[in-house]
């Protein structure tokens, strides 16, 4: 049997904070106490949003909090060809379309849509109405984008953490955009991508890509990737406000509190009790941390991040 297979994908457009890091070190957790392999993938496609060093940066902090994987990073931008040729696979069987609508969709379909993205449905406006990509791009005055068709069908995340979930992606997107008008796929073809080519069947990430799920499950039937990775998709980390931990809830940056001295077992310490390994935040090992986490403890509701939790990490 092979080995069950795992990733860490993050997407060097913001730094490392405290919400993705609570994610990353629950997948951690969870691969290494199954006995998984964890890969590393660098989501580096998101064109200008994407700060030079900024992935290089992200990786060295997830080492010093004590994070490891098994191979050499990959990273999305070094594999476009293979995207394209997914891209060329679904125009040709008739499953994705060109489109001439507004670059706004399009920008956003390039980074994983988080919750307060805002969700759209597409009309299909586009579809059927262009014969080529050319077509496409002279009514656009630009080069077109590509949309992969939906079906009003329930399509179920058997999500081990959420439980199972439905979705009706024609309700809820409508059709989605593949690739970008800029030639660069959206996140969620190379996801699925990257995830079938690396073997990975176990995907551990934030619950507002639950939704995600269902696109990329799509995705990969059409393609004929199958089988589906196992999902666990965990709650976020919000600020007093309820909203996903972001910039105006503070600097929650690694790096911003590292400077201010904080050590990685003061991290961990605080990211454990987030995660219900221990009662309160404490210091705490890598090694120590392995042994008392449970996904069963963590908590179901999304955790909320408080002074206190900041006062603790610069040691006040
Ligand atoms: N790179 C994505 C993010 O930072 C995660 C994608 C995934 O896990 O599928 O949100």
């Amino acid at each position: 049997m092979t080995k069950t297979t795992t990733r860490l994908a993050p997407s060097p457009t913001g730094a490392l904070h405290l919400g993705n890091l609570r994610t990353f070190l629950a997948n951690y957790l969870l691969a290494r106490q199954r006995g998984w392999k964890v890969l590393m993938r660098v989501e580096d496609i998101d064109g200008p949003r994407i700060k030079p060093g900024a992935a290089e940066e992200m990786l060295a902090e997830l080492r010093w909090l004590g994070l490891d994987w098994s191979e050499p990073a990959v990273w999305q931008s070094r594999r476009m060809g293979q995207y394209e040729s997914a891209l060329a696979r679904l125009a040709a069987m008739g499953a994705a379309y060109p489109c001439a609508c507004s670059r706004k969709d399009a920008l956003t379909a390039s980074g994983a849509p988080h919750a307060e993205d805002g969700a759209q449905v597409y009309p299909g406006t586009c579809r059927g109405v262009y014969a080529s990509a050319a077509d496409a791009s002279a009514a656009a005055g630009r080069p077109a984008a590509w949309r992969v068709k939906v079906t009003p069908e329930a399509i179920t995340v058997a999500d081990r953490f959420a439980g199972p979930r439905q979705f009706d992606l024609a309700r809820t997107c409508g059709d989605f955009v593949v690739y970008r008008g800029e030639g660069l796929p959206a996140y969620q073809l190379a996801v699925v991508v990257d995830d079938a080519e690396a073997g990975v069947d176990a995907i551990v990430r934030g619950e507002d890509l639950l939704e995600s799920a269902a696109r990329q499950i799509h995705l990969r039937r059409l393609l004929g990737l199958a089988p589906e990775p196992a999902y666990w998709h965990l709650p976020l980390v919000v600020g007093p406000d309820g909203h996903r931990l972001a910039k105006r809830h503070g600097d929650t940056r690694l790096a911003t509190y590292r400077q201010a001295g904080a050590t990685p077992q003061r991290v961990l310490g605080l990211l454990a009790a987030w995660s219900g390994a221990i009662d309160r935040p404490r210091e705490i090992s890598m090694e120590d941390l392995l042994g008392r986490f449970d996904l069963d403890r963590m908590p179901r509701a999304p955790v909320v991040f408080i002074d206190a939790d900041d006062r603790f990490l610069r040691g006040r």
